[in-house]
C-alpha cells in the first residue's frame, strides 16, 4: 500500500538570503502508523508559496517560525490511504498543512487537515490554485478590501502569479480595468491575450514606470500589492481620491534583511487612501463561500487557473527559489 519510507525535509539552517543546500536535509523515516481514530494520508502535491521563505526566516510572521530540525511547513493536498476515522474515508482528498513529506497521520500536525469538498469536476491541482489559498486570497483581498467598482482601475503586481492572475480576472468580472505588472514578455502577453487584462507591463523594461502611467490614464483606484519596493512606490504615486490598497505581500523583501523605507505618504493623506494589510487565515470561516464561487467561475471558464508543476518532493527547496526568480506562471506546485 505504501512505500516503506517517509521522506521528509527538515530545516537545518535559517537561510541568509536565498535557500541553498545547507538550508534543508531530506531524511528518511518509517511511514507513520495511524493510531485508533486516525487516518494515514499520502501527500500528492505541495503548494509552493512565498510564505514558505518567510516561515524559515529570523523575523516572526503570523505563524511561529519552523523550528530547526522540524519538518518544513507547507500547504499540501493528499489522499487518505488507510482510515479509522469516519471524517476521513479511505480514498478521500484532504488539504491543509501537510508539510514537505510523503505521509501524514491526521491529528499529528500543527493544524487539522480538512476534507476537500466533493468532486468539483476540475483537476485536483485547482484545490491548490484558484480554489486554494491563493485563489481565496485574491477573492477576499480584492472584493472585501479593494472593493473595485465598475470603470475603476485596479493595478496588481506579480500579476502572472497565483494570486495576481486571479485578482486581475476578478477585477474584470467586476467591470473594472485590470492592469498587471509582471516579469517578462510572455507573461504579459498571456495576461492580456488569455486572461483579458486591459494592459500588462513587463517590470524588466527600462521604461516600465512610463508604461504603467500610460496604462492608467485615469489614475489608480485599487492597488493589489504583492511585491512592495519600487513597484509599490510607483503605484502609490498614482493613487486616486479614496483609493484602496490591499496590502497582500512584499515579496521583494522576503529574501533580504533590508527593509524598504516605503513610498512617500503625502498622496495617501491628501487623497484619503485606505491601506489595509491582511492575512488570509482571518477569513478561514468564509473559505467555503469563496471556493464555491471560484469553482463556479473556473468551471464556466470565467477564471482560468494555470499551474506550473515541478516533479518530485526533492525539488521543493529549488521550487521556492523559482518564485524569487519569476520562473512560475500561475500557481507553483510540487508533485510529490
Ligand atoms: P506568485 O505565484 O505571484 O510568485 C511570486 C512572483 O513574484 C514571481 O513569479 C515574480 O513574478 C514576482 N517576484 C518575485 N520577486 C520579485 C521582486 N523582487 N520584484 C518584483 N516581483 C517579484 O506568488 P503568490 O501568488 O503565491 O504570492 C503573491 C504575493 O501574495 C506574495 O507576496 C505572497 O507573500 C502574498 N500572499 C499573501 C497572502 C496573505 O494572506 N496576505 C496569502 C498568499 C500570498 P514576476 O517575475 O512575473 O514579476
Amino acid at each position: 500500500m505504501t512505500d516503506d519510507v517517509n521522506r521528509r525535509y527538515v530545516l537545518r539552517k535559517r537561510p541568509n538570503g536565498r535557500i541553498d543546500d545547507s538550508t534543508f536535509e531530506l531524511i528518511e523515516e518509517p511511514v507513520p502508523e495511524p493510531g485508533s481514530g486516525q487516518a494515514l494520508v499520502q501527500n500528492l502535491y505541495v503548494s509552493v508559496d512565498p510564505t514558505n521563505r518567510a516561515w524559515i526566516g529570523e523575523e516572526p510572521t503570523y505563524l511561529p517560525p519552523v523550528g530547526i530540525g522540524e519538518c518544513m511547513r507547507s500547504v499540501g493536498l493528499g489522499r487518505v490511504i488507510a482510515s479509522d476515522d469516519e471524517n476521513y474515508p479511505e480514498g478521500s482528498l484532504v488539504t491543509g498543512l501537510t508539510g514537505w513529506q510523503d505521509y501524514i497521520v491526521t491529528g499529528a500536525g500543527e493544524l487539522p487537515l480538512t476534507p476537500v469538498p466533493g468532486d468539483t469536476g476540475l483537476p485536483i491541482e485547482c484545490m491548490l490554485g484558484a480554489l486554494g489559498l491563493t485563489g481565496v486570497t485574491a477573492y477576499f483581498g480584492l472584493l472585501e478590501i479593494g472593493k473595485p467598482q465598475e470603470g475603476e482601475t485596479v493595478v496588481v503586481s506579480a500579476a502572472a502569479g497565483a494570486v495576481g492572475s486571479v485578482v486581475g480576472q476578478l477585477a474584470k468580472l467586476k467591470g473594472a480595468r485590470a492592469v498587471g505588472i509582471a516579469g517578462g514578455k510572455e507573461k504579459c502577453e498571456w495576461l492580456v491575450d488569455e486572461l483579458g487584462f486591459d494592459a500588462a507591463i513587463d517590470r524588466h523594461d527600462s521604461d516600465w514606470r512610463e508604461q504603467v502611467r500610460a496604462a492608467c490614464p485615469n489614475g489608480v483606484d485599487v492597488d493589489f500589492e504583492n511585491v512592495g519596493g519600487e513597484i509599490m512606490r510607483e503605484v502609490f504615486g498614482m493613487l486616486n481620491l479614496n483609493a484602496r490598497v490591499a496590502l497582500c505581500g512584499l515579496i521583494s523583501e522576503y529574501n533580504s534583511a533590508e527593509r524598504d523605507q516605503g513610498p512617500p505618504l503625502a498622496r495617501v493623506l491628501v487623497n484619503r487612501v485606505t491601506i489595509q494589510g491582511f492575512i488570509i487565515l482571518d477569513y478561514f470561516g468564509r473559505f467555503p463561500e469563496a471556493i464555491a464561487q471560484l469553482g463556479q467561475w473556473v468551471s464556466e471558464g470565467k477564471v482560468k487557473d494555470r499551474h506550473t508543476i515541478v516533479e518530485g518532493l526533492e525539488k521543493a527547496p529549488d521550487a521556492v527559489n523559482m518564485l524569487f526568480d519569476g520562473d512560475n506562471v500561475g500557481k507553483l506546485i510540487v508533485k510529490v
